[in-house]
């Protein structure tokens, strides 16, 4: 399972390998380390039943980041990519409804569409944290997906964070 998170210390973007088998995440920039929960990760075996440790798929119980255990499932698709691909389809059918070539225009619009919902078919699912958005790739959990009243209730809660520290937060200085 890949994680790809902000660092809590240095806020750099992490990419990390192999994270079900860590007991600690560390950043290669500032070299803060994000202690890894020892219930955080289960593990499933094919049909989904409970396997022995580091045998089957890696199964996500919470977000190994922040204490966050709202997580969402979505698909691992490029948006630029299906953008291109419908930009691309427009382009050619504008030209072919130039030359006033019906069914080429149509098939191209159709065809488009088409290698659109395929793409998005075949991509991988990946599971996104509400709460400090750490994104992990290759593994599984029990997450239904994105909920835009869980994910207010934790944009909410990030502004009043905020707000609370900022008043009297110490400078950035006295951070070692
Ligand atoms: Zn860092
Ligand atoms: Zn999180």
């Amino acid at each position: 399972m890949r994680i790809t998170y902000a660092c809590p210390a240095c806020e750099a973007t992490v990419s990390i390998d192999g994270v079900e088998t860590m007991s600690s995440l560390v950043c290669p920039l500032c070299t803060a380390a994000v202690e890894v929960p020892r219930d955080a990760i289960g593990w499933s075996g094919p049909g989904g039943e409970p396997a022995e440790a580091g045998e089957g798929m890696p199964r996500l119980r919470r977000c190994l980041v922040c204490p966050s255990t709202e997580l969402f499932t979505r698909k691992d698709f490029p948006q630029r990519l299906g953008v291109g691909i419908v930009v691309a389809g427009l382009a050619a059918s504008c030209l072919t409804w130039a030359w006033r070539l019906l069914v080429p225009t149509f098939a191209i619009l159709f065809g488009t569409a088409l290698v659109d919902v395929v793409l998005y078919l075949l991509m991988p699912e990946c599971l996104t944290c509400y709460r400090c958005a750490a994104r992990y790739r290759g593994g599984g959990g029990p997450f239904g997906g994105f909920d835009l009243e869980t994910h207010e209730k934790h944009r909410q809660q990030r502004i009043r964070l905020s707000e609370r520290a900022a008043p009297g937060r110490p400078p950035a200085s006295s951070v070692s």
